[in-house]
């Protein structure tokens, strides 16, 4: 007779992930990308990877999502990388306050975005990543070649349907390159962009790979299973702090309230959280709330830092 030992992280998992089921059917599915209105809305997953390579997952976790402004995470710790801390001439430090893709504050501060996880601070990182050399084609297939090292999986690619389905509905991501090209912080011309932007938010993962990815910045940038540096000590303390500042846009103070961890959502209801020295979970469930912001992996969330009493505050 065999025994089945299951983890105690399982088992939080499990006690977190069951206690909010009731929460999947509440908010409502992004369908301003036509293609992701198509994504079945009762799905629900959670992957957990600690810094010692334990893991632990509940539901679709094998399951592809659509990454969406997840990637603004990846966008921004490869831009740093590659172009350095200029960067922060351009793009601002501060919540905003406001929806993800609002312009209002834009006119206001004279085309410098907030943060880099609003659209329009994002639409910056990604001008500045393509640089003025870099091809359109060349620069996706470079981030989606980082993305694969973090997730240490080169099965991961980008989704072409919710690419195309979101490039042809851009008008408002449009409007806010534009907007920037006039205060002239927009380098490359707007179409390659938008072509880029549209292309890393199509990333599709699921949430083994998610956690996976974001391991690193519960190790200070180091990969803790491969050993490898993907950013300096600094730069993984300030991605957190702008996770945890900016990650949820203007629901970040909610979250922060609620979980109490560095994070970054999606508006195909995918989320990613740190664990500083600890872990890093993924959570996907695609209703979201008035926010963006998915309405039961945030329950979820919330449900598991209570069970295993995981705070950074
Ligand atoms: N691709 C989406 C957009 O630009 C990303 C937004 C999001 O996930 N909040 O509208």
């Amino acid at each position: 007779m065999g025994f089945l030992l299951m983890s105690l992280l399982q088992a939080q998992l499990d006690r977190s992930c069951q206690s909010i089921q009731h929460e999947i059917g509440v908010g409502k599915v992004a369908d301003y990308i036509p293609a992701l209105a198509q994504v079945p809305s009762d799905k629900f997953a959670a992957a957990i990877i600690t810094v010692t390579g334990e893991t632990a997952s509940f539901g679709a976790a094998k399951e592809a999502l659509s990454i969406q402004s997840i990637s603004k995470l990846f966008t921004l710790a490869s831009t740093l990388n590659l172009r350095g801390t200029k960067l922060w001439d351009r793009v601002g430090r501060e919540p905003s306050g406001n929806a993800f893709n609002s312009i209002v504050q834009l006119e206001m501060e004279c085309g410098i975005p907030r943060n880099p996880f609003i659209n329009a601070g994002a639409l910056v990182v990604t001008d500045a990543m393509l640089g003025d050399q870099q091809s359109t084609q060349d620069c996706t297939s470079d981030l989606l070649s980082f993305v694969r090292d973090l997730a240490q999986d080169n099965s991961i690619v980008i989704d072409e349907d919710v690419a195309r389905s979101e490039r042809d509905a851009a008008f408002r991501n449009a409007s806010l390159c534009y907007f920037m090209k006039n205060f002239k912080n927009l380098e490359r011309p707007v179409d390659d962009v938008l072509d880029v932007y549209c292309q890393q938010c199509a990333i599709s993962m699921n949430c083994k790979q998610l956690a996976r990815s974001a391991l690193f910045l519960a190790n200070n940038g180091i990969d803790p299973l491969t050993h490898k540096k993907i950013v300096s000590e600094e730069r993984a303390r300030r991605l957190n702090a702008m996770m945890m500042l900016c990650g949820h846009y203007d629901a970040s103070g909610d979250f922060a309230f609620r979980v109490g961890l560095p994070g970054k959502s999606g508006v195909g209801g995918g989320i990613v959280v740190v664990v500083p020295d600890v872990a890093a979970v993924a959570v996907w469930s695609p209703r979201l709330n008035a926010n963006g912001n998915s309405h039961a992996g945030t329950a979820a969330l919330e449900a598991l830092v209570r069970e295993t009493q995981w705070n950074v505050l």
